[in-house]
Parts: C-alpha cells; structure tokens; sequence
C-alpha cells in the first residue's frame, strides 16, 4: 500500500505540486509494520498518512513553506506525528501550504504552488492545500492540516473533501509552528465522514506539553455516527446566505438544509449578528499573535541565515528582510502596529471586545440548537492568480470560517455538490468539544 501510494504521488507531483518533503523511511516502516502484523485494533495500522509542512518531524525537514526554515531539522516530534506512528499510520510526506499558515489558496509558498487536482488551473484553497489535494487526488487516504481562520474547512471545500477543525485545545499544538496560538488547531482531511472520526480519534487528548489542550475525555467519535439527525436542531444563519455568496453556493446550503429536513432534523433560520466583524477582529488579533510567535525567528536560532551581516542588528534586519515573504510580512506589521502603544486600544482591545460579541452570538444560538450549518466558504475553488494580488479578497473567503476559530468552536467542511465542475463544501459548526454531533449529522448527509 505504501508503495502504490508513493507511485501515484510520483505520478501526479508534476501536475499538482502537493508536496514539500517525501519520508525515505516510509517503506521500511511500513515493511516493518507488515512483519509485525497489522494490529486488528487499530485501523490505522499501516494506512499511509500525509501531513503539512508545519509539523514538525525528526526525520524530514520542516520548513513551514518559507525560506526561513529552509533546512531546518527539528529535534523532536510534533504530538500529532507520535500519535500517528505509535497508531501505526506511515507518514508519506510533509505537504505544501501558504508561508507559515498565512492565506487562502496555497499561492504565498515560497517553495511551490500547489494545484486543485479537480481543474489544476484553479487553487486547492489553503493554507492547508497540500494536504487538503492530495487526499482529493486519491494519493493518501487522509492527511493532517491546521486551521487558524479557516485553513483545513476552506480547502475542504474547494477540493471536495472532509476536513474538521476540532474544538480549540481538543488536539495538542506541541510541534505545530505557531500562528495564532489562541486560534490554531491540528485537524484530519479524508474523504469520509467516518475515517475523519477515526483519525480525530488517533490525535485528540490533553498533553503535558501543551498546556491549552484539554483533559476532557476523548469519546470514541465513531461510536453514535450512525445514529441519524432524527431530532436534531440545525440552525442556517441568514449572514450565511446573503449577498457576497455565490448563488450556487447558497442553492446547494439550501437543498442540504432540505434534505436535513426530510431526515427528521428541524431547521430555523438565525441570526449570527456579529459575524460580520469576524474577519476584521481576526485579522487584528491573528496578526498581533503571530507578530509575537514569529520573533523566534531571528536568523540565529532556526533555520536560514543572511550572509555577510555587518553586525547583529544587521543579522537580525538582512534575514527577517529577505526570509519572510510579503504576506508574512504584512501580518508582522500589521500585528506589531495594532499591539503599539498608540494603537492598542483602538485595534487589539477592540478586536478582543468584537471576539468576544461573537461568542455570545454562538452561545445564543446553542441555547436551543444542536448545530449550525452554513456554506464553508463563499465561493468555488478560484483561478490562480485571481486573488493573489489583492489580500483583502483573500481575506475574504473566510468570512464564514473565521467566526468559529475566534470562539473556539469545532468546525467541520464536507461536500455538498458542484458547480461548473468543482465542489461545493458544507460547514457544520458545534457546541465546545461536540464533534461527534457534527460526524453524526456529516454521516447521514453523505
Ligand atoms: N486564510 C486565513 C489567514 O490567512 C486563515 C489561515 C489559517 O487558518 N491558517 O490567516
């Protein structure tokens, strides 16, 4: 299996450019694996696994997409890359993604840009694009990304497969380099429902190296899949279906909530009043995070270094000017500007107010139901180069996806039709720690 996976991502690489490393060890281990046996408990065993390049592994480089970490070797696993090995899985590669997690189509990598395997004229979405194509190409059965404002449920949806953005601290960050560290989240991509649940399975639980992650219980998230929406309130906020949508978009929402509805499920429509200022507020505290995440990187301890400094403010200057891309740059700006003394009250307090406006909306709406459904993202997978010039239409494709992170919600995209060819994804959004109610209600969809 690992082999005949290794041969159809050599095959499609020219076409898609889905990956930044290959793990030369992945046939020995999962020969290794073979002559062990594979473990009749654990369906992972000897699946072959795919994650982005923002985890960090002992035995592939981690590079993040940026120059910055060009050859960069960490000494230690990210939490997530133990749990898939020690549940058997072989990890195949380490996928492309957006510089350091930054943006929504897999263009800013300062390595490669990855193609959407359904028309490779068009992004996979990002910045888990990587991952997110090459489980639609049918390479690897399921891959890891991560998601600060939408990066797992964004290209979910525009290469038609299942992504989940887990509760905030359900998945340790140990090893995930940092974005946002209040916002960020490691997820499963598969093509399934159900597989995605076993995954979440494998990763999820507290861990004493990351202090966010929570030591609620992790259930068996397979275990009610089946058990249908009968009974189930499924809130369609009217935000998410208004002008800005394409209608294809919305007509697929629609026919989805329709199709709820015969299953059993009651469908109202709500309101998210907030919701609006999500993507100005995230931008205003992701930024601010990730300005402060993003000093570690200063041309000593990680990674690449300019040549020739003429001191060490130099060194500093030469390798932060010509490591970073612009976007990166941009946040760092932007991050380091809304945290400045004269600015702190009117930018980052400001967001911090809306992120909390925000919540309430969500903890209004759960009062009385038991999710929330709504496009993933306002349109199909786009050309590349449409939107690579102009970052706020950039920003805008996760005007539906950013709410959730900022509340910490668990968020899941699956398909839910095509338009003119390419997929259409589906967000179902839950209570704190209920993604097994999203899996449920994903499951009877599919
Ligand atoms: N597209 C958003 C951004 O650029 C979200 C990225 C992410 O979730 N990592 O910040």
């Amino acid at each position: 299996l690992t082999k005949q996976t290794l041969a159809n991502i050599d095959a499609h690489e020219a076409d898609l450019q889905a990956y930044l490393a290959m793990n030369d060890e992945a046939v020995a281990q999962a020969e290794k694996i073979d002559a062990a046996g594979i473990d009749p408990d654990n369906v992972l065993s000897g699946v072959p696994v795919a994650i982005k390049d923002n985890l960090v592994t002992t035995n592939m480089p981690t590079t993040a997409a940026s120059k910055m970490l060009e050859n960069f070797h960490s000494l230690f696993n990210a939490t997530v890359v133990e749990k898939l090995q020690a549940a058997g899985a072989v990890i195949v590669g380490k996928t492309n993604l957006d510089e350091f997690a930054m943006g929504s189509s897999t263009e800013k990598s300062a390595y490669k840009t990855t193609r959407n395997p359904w028309d490779t004229n068009t992004v996979p979405g990002g910045s888990s694009g990587g991952s997110a194509t090459t489980v639609a190409a049918g390479e690897v059965p399921a891959s890891l990304g991560s998601d600060t404002g939408g990066s797992i449920r964004q290209p979910a949806s525009f290469t038609g497969v299942v992504g989940m953005k887990p509760t905030y601290g359900r998945v340790s960050r140990w090893g995930l380099i940092a974005f946002g560290s209040s916002f960020d989240q490691i997820g499963p991509f598969t093509r399934t429902v159900k597989d995605n649940a076993y995954l979440l399975n494998t990763i999820a639980g507290h861990d004493d190296h990351d202090a966010t992650s929570s030591d609620k219980e992790v259930p068996d998230f397979t275990a009610g899949i089946d058990q249908g929406v009968k009974g189930m309130r499924i809130a369609l906020p009217k935000e998410y279906l208004s002008d800005g949508i394409d209608q294809s978009v919305k007509d697929a929402i629609q026919a989805a909530a329709k199709k709820y509805e015969e299953l059993g499920a009651t469908i109202d429509e709500v309101s998210l009043p907030h919701a609006k200022y999500g993507v100005m507020a995230y931008y205003a505290l992701a930024s601010s995070e990730a300005s402060s995440n993003l000093e570690r990187f200063d041309g000593i301890r990680y990674g690449y270094r300019a040549e020739d400094p003429k001191n060490l403010e130099d060194l500093y200057v030469k390798t932060r000017s010509t490591g970073f891309g612009d976007e990166v740059k941009r946040r760092i700006m932007l991050g380091t500007f809304s945290l400045s003394a004269g600015s702190f009250d009117k930018y980052f307090k400001k967001a911090a107010q809306i992120r909390t406006l925000i919540i309430e909306d969500f903890q209004k709406v759960f009062q009385d139901h038991d999710l929330i459904m709504g496009p993933t993202a306002p349109t199909t997978a786009f050309k590349v180069g449409a939107e690579s010039t102009d970052p706020t239409e950039m920003y805008m494709n996760d005007v539906m996806t950013i709410p959730v992170n900022l509340a910490g919600l668990p968020g899941m995209s699956l398909p839910a039709g095509f338009s003119n060819g390419l997929p259409i994804g589906m967000q179902l959004i839950g209570k704190p720690f209920a993604e097994s109610t999203i899996y449920q209600a994903g499951h009877a969809f599919e």
